[in-house]
């Protein structure tokens, strides 16, 4: 060992130790940090399932490749960093002896041509994802971008190290070339012998850069030690358990977010017979009252911003983003864990539990997070503003983007239940709809006994559960469907369409209440229980003596298709739910219905984000459509999975939207940009708001808002009395 060797082999040795002790620390704080929050004992069921999932969604990047030219720069730079460590690894050995590389494999060509390609693209990689985020920095010409918001000197210098560290692995290659002392053919490392064939035949080149590469290893793992709440960097070892341990992990992949968290208190549902706010959590007041996965997610949110590019709160100036919302429950978490971890907290009654003697030596800057409430204005030192909870639709959108599966949907409406239940407070417009749940069973107030004048007049005798057995579907008509005038309309034309193709079919009528959804997303889980558990006894006892695949149910609005079939289950209720556009879809491909005249003017389809993104029921609308109009639809930009809320979801269709644009004005734009004439809809709540947008924009007369069903009734029945139409529903 030369003396160059001799100083290399120190240095390399001192700031790895230093390093490597400052990251044993960071680990066991972010641990003793993720520990504080509450038991989730469902994420550890089926390890085979969450296994292959983990494996499917990391090293297929199945989410970032829907994001094409990132997804695979970013595919590329992970799988450079995994396998690259192995050549971190043999910079010790290089800063021992010019000659110096991994034992055994470090001999063999294919490591060579290995580590060679996934170094080229790599650096391919970084460059393009460098490229990328300069292109939408927040401070660019033209405003605000995905990364606004993001800690923006992080990610660049996560970037810079990845280059830098992919550069020096050439460059030591190329001084072993340099030096006779690379073993790798020229095929198999091309661009290591292009280094080597410009660089001086310096000896001690190896170990200096060698030493240079160890140098930028460790001042990264330094800093990302120094910085616990760096989940740009913390995120290559968190994505990992964070999608391990999500929910609902034996789900195909695209299979929808799937039933909202059941209320938890203590790891246990909670049961509201027996449940006492002194003693159960109700919802989230707390940042340390979140599951261990919750406080999990937010440490491994990237800061990547694509779950904020499609939040439609975000795009209409409303101040939530979903990132924003992470990142601050991750610093608050942070800030007041020390207070947490000397034994502070609150109990359920509001008392301390700490002594002062447990507290003296907490920071004082701890000590004043732990004082914050968690939802809160500005003025009063919140943590969330209540403009923000309020602000979400549950649309989903921002769960469909992350790539490393953060659940911001529960966690929001974790801190909204907290917020009903035990505070009173969320914006009062809302108070009639909950109150018309208690009292009336639906929404809007409607007297019960008029749930079924929509059957007046139609020509056929619609029947009820108990005056016919032998039904094959039962019809969930939902509130909407019963008492909103232009829903009303889609009922009858699915009833009519379901008589026309001889589908046996009954409506509980009086029997059916509001499926409880509104009441579940504003967080008032009290309601959503009392009306699910109503409906799980009429259904069960609608069904006696059926198995599961005889429960069939078809439902008109996707909140009651996806409650019932998601949801449902959770209270004993396992049904076989279909939305109509789906059995429409069935009855049309089996000859049952025939579209003959065709829906001229071009059609837009809007996706309910509760049938599409939360279901991933996509093709059997556009089915419909395409053979209602004869020909192709004309598709928005932001369609499918990447469609935009129509802004009615998360309880928001009973709430004032005050804050920005109206986010059905809008979704109406998009859709009216496409020329289409037709606007056609899956949901009574879409339809509401885009209506509303439309009217609002003064284009009632040239443009239409209409259901699926109603397109096809149009084609199938071109004759059909107006009534089971909506022509006329734009203007009503
Ligand atoms: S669910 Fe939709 S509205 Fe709510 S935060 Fe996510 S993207 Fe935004
Ligand atoms: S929550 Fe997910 S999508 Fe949003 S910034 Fe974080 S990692 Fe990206």
């Amino acid at each position: 060992m030369g003396s160059v060797q001799i100083v290399t082999t120190i240095l390399a040795a001192a700031i790895t130790a230093v390093a490597v002790w400052l990251a044993v620390r960071a680990v066991m704080k972010m641990t003793a940090v993720i520990r504080l929050g509450q038991p989730a004992p469902e994420r550890f069921g089926d390890k085979g399932a969450r296994t292959k999932k983990m494996l499917v969604e990391t090293a297929g990047h199945t989410r970032m490749l829907k994001w094409s030219v990132v997804g695979a720069a970013h595919w590329f730079v992970m799988v450079g960093f995994i396998v690259l460590s192995l050549l971190v690894l043999e910079a010790y050995f290089e800063v021992v002896t010019p000659g110096g590389g991994l034992p055994i494999i470090g001999h063999w060509t294919i490591f060579g041509l290995a580590t060679e390609w996934i170094g080229i693209l790599g650096l391919a990689g970084i460059l393009v994802l460098m490229g990328i985020r300069l292109r939408n920095r927040p401070t660019r010409p033209g405003g605000r971008s995905r990364f606004t918001g993001s800690t923006m000197w992080q990610g660049y210098f996560v970037e810079w190290v990845v280059l830098l560290v992919l550069i020096f692995g050439f460059v030591i290659r190329g001084f072993k070339v340099a030096t006779d002392h690379f073993e790798y053919p020229v095929w198999a490392t091309p661009l290591s012998h292009a280094v080597g064939a410009v660089l001086p035949a310096w000896a001690a080149g190896v170990s200096v850069a060698a030493l240079i590469k160890i140098a930028i290893s460790m001042t990264w793992l330094i800093v990302i030690s120094l910085n616990v709440t760096m989940g740009v960097a913390w995120h290559r070892f968190l994505a990992f358990p964070n999608i391990f341990f999500k929910r609902e992990p034996e789900k195909a992949a695209g299979s929808g977010l799937g039933p909202l968290r059941p209320m938890m208190s203590d790891g246990k549902p909670l049961d509201f017979e027996e449940a006492d706010p002194e003693k159960d959590q109700f919802g989230v007041a707390q940042v340390e009252q979140f599951t261990w996965k919750g406080l999990l997610d937010f440490s491994t949110c990237t800061e990547c911003g694509r779950c904020q590019s499609q939040c439609p709160a975000w795009n209409t100036g409303k101040p939530l983003s979903p990132k924003l919302l992470v990142l601050s429950l991750r610093d608050h978490a942070y800030a007041k864990a020390p207070y947490l971890l000397a034994g502070g907290g609150k109990d359920l009654t509001g008392e301390e539990k700490a002594t002062a003697a447990q507290l003296a030596h907490v920071d004082v800057l701890a000590l004043a997070e732990a004082e914050k409430p968690l939802i809160g204005t500005a003025e009063e030192g919140g943590v969330i503003d209540p403009d923000v909870l309020w602000s979400c639709t549950t649309c989903g959108a921002c769960v469909e983007q992350c790539p490393v599966d953060i659940e911001h949907v529960d966690h929001i409406v974790d801190m909204r239940r907290y917020q009903v239940l035990i505070e009173s407070s969320f914006p009062s417009e809302a108070g009639v709809m909950l109150r018309n749940l208690e009292n009336k069973g639906n929404p809007w107030g409607a007297p019960q006994n008029t749930r079924e004048d929509w059957t007046k007049g139609l020509g056929f005798e619609v029947p009820r559960v108990g005056e016919v057995d032998d039904f094959e579907y039962l019809f969930w008509v939902g509130c909407a469907g019963a008492f909103e005038d232009r829903a009303k309309k889609t009922t009858r034309a699915v009833a009519t369409l379901l008589n026309e193709a001889g589908v046996s079919f009954a409506i509980l009528g009086e029997g059916e209440t509001c499926s409880g959804d509104p009441a579940r997303r504003i967080g008032n889980e009290f309601v959503f229980q009392m009306l699910a558990q109503q409906n799980v006894e009429t259904l069960n006892e609608a069904f006696e003596g059926r198995e599961k695949s005889k429960r069939k149910i078809v439902a008109t609005c996707p909140h009651c298709f996806n409650t019932l079939g998601n949801e449902y289950g959770q209270l004993g209720g396992e049904f076989e739910v279909v939305h109509h556009t789906q059995l429409l879809a069935h009855l049309v491909s089996a000859g049952k219905l025939t579209p003959v005249q065709p829906v001229d003017g071009g059609v837009t389809y809007h996706d309910p984000c509760y049938l599409g993104r939360h279901n991933r029921v996509f093709a059997a609308p556009r089915e419909v459509l395409g053979d209602s109009i004869q020909g192709e639809l004309t598709e928005m930009p932001r369609n499918s999975e990447r469609s935009f809320c129509c802004g009615a979801g998360g309880a928001r269709m009973w709430m004032e939207e005050k804050i920005g644009k109206r986010i059905n004005v809008d979704r109406v734009e998009e859709a009216m940009a496409t020329g289409a004439k037709t606007i056609a809809v899956g949901c009574p709540f879409c339809s509401t708001m885009l209506n509303d947008g439309v009217n609002g924009k003064g284009a009632g007369e040239q443009v239409e808002v209409v259901d699926v069903a109603s397109v096809l009734l149009r084609s199938v029945k071109p004759d059909a009395p107006a009534g089971e139409k909506e022509t006329e529903s734009v203007a009503g």
